[in-house]
């Protein structure tokens, strides 16, 4: 009998190439994920195991496991050669504890077994009952759960203990994508919840030196470092926005300012974006929540670029992305008192319902081609991982 970690995944509409494409990529992210331990990770039958490694890092590894996108649950396990009398001795000595009530879920993938799932779950209670006569079953709201599973390689799996994971697809099942990384809360949330659908991320944030700080800066990396735990290795491109931002304050209405800002980032990344192979931008922007966060402002800030926009908090309220931001614990960081490019030169009545021939009749004022160029030349670039 042996210690493993059965690992669950989830989306199993998934099928045929796509199952094995996506089952791959999963097992590499695992195996990145647990690189510090000595472990074996293997996949039979629709289950991942993780076996032969130190138990004592069994924790800190079912810590880790909790962050790799297409996992949903670990259960903390026993493996042995499938027989009915070795499986009524584990059940038998499981730990109740304290609880009053439990319930047995049998699953018996091996046909060959002589009980099928219904049969062998009842009988199971039965022993367990035998032994502890102060639990009763409770089959619809059990204080605790056994699982038994006998799979079809002559092994069975006891547990009772499940931890639950990220759930999402596995990271780069989706493609590679740019993330707009500011300081603030919303976007470290935007990366994390994207990221869980399988995109991978490079990301690219603007800052303002000498009108924003040096620890502005040093908040951002340590956002990306925090994403990243999720997120993978990412490559973070720090783009300076002093010159841009200097010439739109002298030449371009105040109150389009943040507008012209916005359109001048996005089309930054769209070529940091063509030059990474990167297929789409991300951005942390939630409908309403300030002025350049209106439908015609991010129809006015879309129409520079021709990549698609994700914006996975667009329907957010900002309670329910910082308590994501506190879940995946970017929270902290993000409200360090540091200043973002963007409430440097702040206009006091930032237009809200900006449109595009207004906006591109101002940037006649600009040469926003060698802007961008120049910008994107002298980014600055960290490779981050965290993973
Ligand atoms: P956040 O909390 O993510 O900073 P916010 O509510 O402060 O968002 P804005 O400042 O309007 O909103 O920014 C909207 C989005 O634009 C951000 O979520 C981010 O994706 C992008 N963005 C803003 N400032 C920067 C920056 N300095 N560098 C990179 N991206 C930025
Ligand atoms: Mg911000």
């Amino acid at each position: 009998m042996k210690k493993v970690l059965l690992l669950k995944f989830g989306e199993l509409f998934l099928k045929g190439k796509n199952r094995h494409d996506f089952i791959k990529l999963l097992m590499s992210n695992i195996r990145k994920k647990l690189n510090d331990f000595d472990c074996l990770v293997t996949e039979t039958q629709g289950r991942i195991v993780v076996e032969n490694y130190d138990l004592e890092s069994e924790d800190e590894m079912i810590s880790k496991l909790q962050e790799v996108f297409g996992l949903i649950a670990v259960a903390d396990a026993v493996e042995f050669e499938t027989s009915l009398s070795e499986i009524e001795k584990v059940v038998g000595d499981v730990d109740f504890g304290l609880v009053s009530s439990f319930k047995i879920e049998a699953k018996r993938a091996d046909k060959k077994f002589p009980m099928n799932s219904m049969e062998l779950a009842a009988h199971l209670g039965g022993v367990v009952l035998d032994k502890n006569s102060n639990l009763k079953v409770d089959l619809y709201n059990p204080e605790k759960m056994v699982y038994v599973e006998i799979r079809t390689n002559g092994k069975t799996y006891v547990y009772d203990k499940l931890t639950s994971c990220a759930g999402g697809l596995p990271l780069g099942s989706a493609g590679k994508g740019l993330l707009l990384l500011s300081g603030g809360i919303d976007s470290p949330v935007a990366g994390y919840l994207i990221a869980k659908r399988g995109l991978k991320l490079e990301a690219v944030h603007f800052h303002s030196y000498p009108y924003t700080s040096v620890q502005a800066k040093e908040k951002v990396i340590e956002l990306a470092k925090e994403i990243s735990a999720y997120c993978g290795e990412i490559k973070l491109h720090i783009v300076s926005f002093t010159e841009i931002q200097e010439q739109i304050h002298r030449n371009c209405d105040s109150e389009y300012m943040i507008t012209i800002m916005r359109r001048i980032m996005m089309r930054i990344a769209q070529k940091i974006c063509e030059q990474n192979d990167l297929g789409a931008i991300v951005t942390g922007e939630s409908l309403g929540q300030v002025a350049s966060q209106t439908m015609q402002s991010m129809n006015v800030t879309n129409s520079v670029v021709s990549l698609p926009v994700f914006r996975p908090v667009i329907a957010f309220d900002k309670e329910d992305i910082m308590a994501i931001a506190k879940k995946i614990k970017t929270y902290e960081t993000s409200i360090l008192p540091y200043e973002d490019c963007c409430t440097v030169f702040l206009p006091k009545n930032p237009v809200i319902r900006p449109t595009i021939k207004r906006a591109e009749f101002l940037e006649k004022n600009l040469d926003i081609e060698s802007l961008v160029d120049e910008a994107v030349a002298n980014e600055e670039v960290l490779t981050i991982n965290c993973y």
